[in-house]
């Protein structure tokens, strides 16, 4: 079996070189045939990892006509790209660490995902208040936000504003007064991480990408050479086999490939460690948050709160909930679901209460939790919160690339980089990247962010549209029903097990399997609640 050249792609989806949108379903049903045509033909460029930054790579570059296949273990987002902040901001932080050309990425991505997704990320004021004895806290905040509003463009209603003492006091009434000076108020966005992934995989599939839930590449292979021209001369690049598991079926595949790209998240390593006994360089670090009635902390705008430790955390409204974060600490392995500790759930509680006294907040208002890893570059001697968040390409061989650190708000940009490198090694005359020229939703497709419920059509939309496969696909990211509905979606569960049932042919085992592990699972986030 050959690996297919550029062109191999079929001459109805090509125009001019690019390949058009084939208006392809992205279905259980093309999920399979998916698989079937990968594993018959190869690919130019398989994708290991379907969260955002995954999911980025596949759509540039599908849209630049690389014929671009991409596998995920577990389902699309199920990593951290579902368990963000959901924030996309311009990293005003890391204008105080002295990071500049990560702020000016930051902002610029911010603006462009605006315009290319308005409705993902959705403008929000961000107050940040200041306590202190003097008003030099709030003058060096100024200064900076200055600074920041001309690193790229922004719209003139999202410019800062400042308010002083009483004003912030008429505002948020419920602001703890002792010591405050006053708050800068400024623009960040708020978005749905996992309907942002599904969105752009939408998007790659639309391009020709062809994309697969529970699928884990569980070994590389190098299969022959080809030669290739370098600024060298002529070199040996290797061709790949990708052993897959279709976790639905238990058949293992092999997938050849000319270029990988690694896009596992926290597990970066253990994708590199597939192909070779390669060095460690990841170093993960959990974040946590939690979901209370927004009637117990009725707050307008996002809130940004100091830590006992000087973090500042969030607080973030939508809706009728709060969400409160985060966490920052080290953690060794990465896990599907790492656990919330009494700490973590103590640590924000503690800062939301030093900046809401009154409020009397505890841990019997929390209706909804979650916990991410971050998957950072190692940086010997830092602390959590000082690790950069930059993204770093890693060459492991000719056309095997892995990447890490990174943001949600910087996807695109990372994309793009990584898809240069591998045009690059595929000797191809390089494309134009217009991943942010092109809306990444169609009008008339547009999904409500943070939705909690669907009806039945809805369920089958998200079989049919979303390529959903269980219960929790549906609860926790074709609807975000296991954090944010007053009841985490056990109201709903019966319902959506039965409807995926019918379509799929469960059985009664496989259905009150499937409603047994969301129960599991929204008790296990809240576990924290029983005293030890
Ligand atoms: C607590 C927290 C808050 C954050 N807040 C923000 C924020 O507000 N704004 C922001 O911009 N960024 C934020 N981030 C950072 C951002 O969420 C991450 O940088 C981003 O989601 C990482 O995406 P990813 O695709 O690299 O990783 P993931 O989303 O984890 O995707 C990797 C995927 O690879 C899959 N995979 C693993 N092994 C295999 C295999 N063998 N085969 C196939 N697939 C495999 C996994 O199942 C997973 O789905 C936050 C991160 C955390 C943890």
């Amino acid at each position: 079996m050959s690996l297919p050249p550029a062109a191999a792609m079929p001459e109805s989806e090509k125009s001019n070189g690019s390949v058009r949108a084939t208006g392809r379903a992205f279905s259980h049903a093309t999920r399979n045939s998916n698989l079937d045509a990968m594993q018959a033909d190869g690919v130019e460029l398989l994708v290991i990892g379907g969260g955002i930054t995954g999911a980025g790579i596949a759509r540039d570059a599908a849209m630049r006509g690389l014929h671009v296949g991409l596998v995920e273990r577990g389902d699309f987002a199920s990593g951290t790209s579902s368990r963000s902040s959901k924030l996309i901001h311009g990293g005003l932080r890391y204008l105080a660490q002295g990071d500049i050309s990560l702020v000016r990425e930051a902002a610029r991505e911010r603006f462009r995902l605006r315009k290319m997704a308005s409705h993902l990320a959705a403008p929000e004021r961000m107050m940040l208040p200041v306590w202190g004895r003097t008003t030099a806290g709030l003058l060096k905040l100024r200064a900076g936000l200055w600074a920041f509003e001309k690193m790229a463009p922004i719209e003139e209603s999202e410019l800062h504003e400042s308010w002083g003492r009483d004003e912030t006091l008429a505002r948020l009434p419920t602001l703890a007064a002792n010591g405050l000076q006053g708050a800068v108020v400024y623009t960040e966005y708020v978005t749905d991480d996992a309907r942002l992934t599904l969105e752009t995989l939408k998007s790659a599939e639309r391009h020709g990408a062809l994309c697969i839930n529970y699928a884990p590449a569980i070994g590389i292979e190098i299969l022959g050479t080809h030669a290739v021209t370098s600024g060298n001369g002529k070199s040996a690049a290797p061709r790949f086999g990708v052993q897959i598991r279709d976790a639905e079926t238990g058949e293992v595949r092999r997938i050849e490939a000319r270029c990988i790209v690694n896009a596992a998240g926290p597990w970066v390593d253990a994708v590199r460690q597939l192909a070779a006994g390669a060095q460690p360089r990841m170093q993960l670090t959990k974040g946590i948050h939690l979901v209370v009635p927004r009637e117990r902390l009725p707050i307008e705008h996002i809130v940004v709160m100091p830590a006992a430790d000087r973090r500042m955390v969030f607080a973030v409204p939508q809706d009728d909930v709060i969400w409160i974060g985060t966490t920052d600490t080290f953690y060794p392995t990465p896990l599907e679901r790492p656990e919330i500790s009494r700490a973590d759930v103590d640590y924000l509680l503690e800062a939301t209460t030093r900046a809401f006294p009154s409020l009397r907040l505890g841990a019997n208002d929390v209706t909804g939790a979650w916990a991410g890893v971050r998957p950072l570059v190692a940086e010997e001697g830092k602390s959590p919160s000082e690790i950069s968040r930059r993204d770093e390409i890693v060459t492991e061989s000719p056309g095997f690339f892995s990447i890490g650190g990174g943001k949600l708000t910087t996807y695109r940009a990372m994309a793009e980089k990584v898809v240069d490198g591998v045009e690059r090694c595929l000797e191809r005359s390089p494309g134009r990247c217009t991943t942010h020229e092109e809306p990444l939703v169609d009008s008339e497709r547009k999904i409500a962010m943070a939705r909690t419920t669907l009806d039945d059509e809805g369920i089958d939309e998200a079989i049919d549209t979303e390529c959903a496969l269980t219960v929790a696909d549906v609860l926790e990211r074709r609807t975000r029903a296991n954090l944010f509905a007053a009841d985490n979606g056990i109201g709903d569960l019966e319902r959506v097990a039965t409807h995926l049932g019918r379509r799929f042919g469960w059985n009664d085992e496989r259905t009150a399997r499937e409603m047994g592990i969301h129960r599991q699972r929204v008790a296990e986030d809240l576990a924290w609640r029983i005293p030890s």
